[in-house]
C-alpha cells in the first residue's frame, strides 16, 4: 500500500517515520533483534477521539515503511493500515487506558533486562539516567504469553503511576513515555542500567541504589 494523499490519514507521514527510526534505533541500539519489539504512540484526533499509531507484526525493520503503520482505535479496531497490527496490540492499549498520561510505548528484548528477568530480580536504579527516566525500581511480571487483554492489564497494574517501565520475565521489557522520544530513552536507560547492576552485582559488592525523591536536583538542572 502507498499513502493516498487524497485522504487524510489520523497519523501524519512525520509521526510515521519517527517511529520507524526508533524501530531501527532498537535494533543499532542492541535493544533488540531480528523482527523484535514493537513501538506504539496515542494520537488525539481534533474531536478528541483518542487512536494509537502501531507496528505491524513480524516486519523486517530494514524494509518496514511509515505507510505499514497502523491506526487503531482504543477498542483496538483496525482504522488503517493493510497489515496485522503487533500481536502485543490489547496489552499496549491496556497500558494506555491504565496510564493517560504515556503518550508511547516501546517494547524491547534487549539482554541484561532478560538476564535480570530470568532470575526473577526486579531492577533497581543504580545510574543516574534509569533514576531519571524510568523513575524508579521496575518490577518484574512472571513468565506468560503477552498477547492478550488481561496480561496487559496485569502488566500496567504492576508498573502502577510511578515507574515508567516494566519488565516481563524471559521476554522484555514494556517502557512508557510522555513522548516516544522520552519511552525509547527510558529502554535505553533500564538496558544500560541491568547490564551495570548484573556487573556490579556479580562483583561481590553492594550496590548504590538510587531513589529518584531523595536525589538532589541542583537549582535550574532541566529533567526529563
Ligand atoms: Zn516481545
Amino acid at each position: 500500500m502507498s499513502i493516498d494523499t487524497s485522504v487524510r490519514s489520523l497519523a501524519s507521514v512525520q509521526l510515521r517515520e519517527e517511529i520507524l527510526y526508533y524501530c531501527r534505533e532498537s535494533v543499532r541500539c542492541g535493544l533488540n533483534f531480528n523482527t523484535q519489539g514493537n513501538i506504539s504512540v496515542r494520537i488525539t484526533a481534533d474531536d478528541g477521539t483518542e487512536a494509537i499509531v502501531i507496528t505491524p507484526s513480524d516486519v523486517r525493520y530494514d524494509v518496514l515503511r511509515p505507510e505499514d503503520m497502523l491506526v487503531v482505535a482504543m477498542d483496538g479496531t483496525v482504522l488503517e493500515g493493510d497489515l496485522l497490527p503487533s500481536t502485543e496490540l490489547p496489552v499496549h492499549l491496556a497500558h494506555y487506558r491504565r496510564r493517560p498520561d504515556a503518550r508511547a510505548i516501546v517494547h524491547t528484548e534487549s539482554t541484561f533486562v532478560n538476564v535480570l528477568g530470568v532470575l526473577g530480580k526486579q531492577i533497581d536504579p543504580v545510574l543516574l539516567n534509569m533514576v531519571l527516566y524510568a523513575k524508579g525500581t521496575i518490577p518484574v511480571m512472571p513468565f506468560e504469553f503477552s498477547t492478550n487483554a488481561d496480561f496487559g492489564r496485569r502488566s500496567a497494574e504492576l508498573m502502577g503511576d510511578a515507574v515508567n517501565a516494566v519488565v516481563w520475565a524471559n521476554h522484555g521489557l514494556l517502557a512508557v513515555g510522555v513522548s516516544l522520544k522520552l519511552a525509547f530513552k527510558v529502554a535505553v536507560a533500564v538496558e544500560e542500567n541491568a547490564e551495570v547492576l548484573h556487573h556490579a552485582t556479580l562483583s561481590g559488592g553492594v550496590p548504590n541504589v538510587l531513589a529518584y525523591d531523595r536525589i538532589e536536583i541542583p537549582e535550574g538542572a532541566r529533567l526529563p
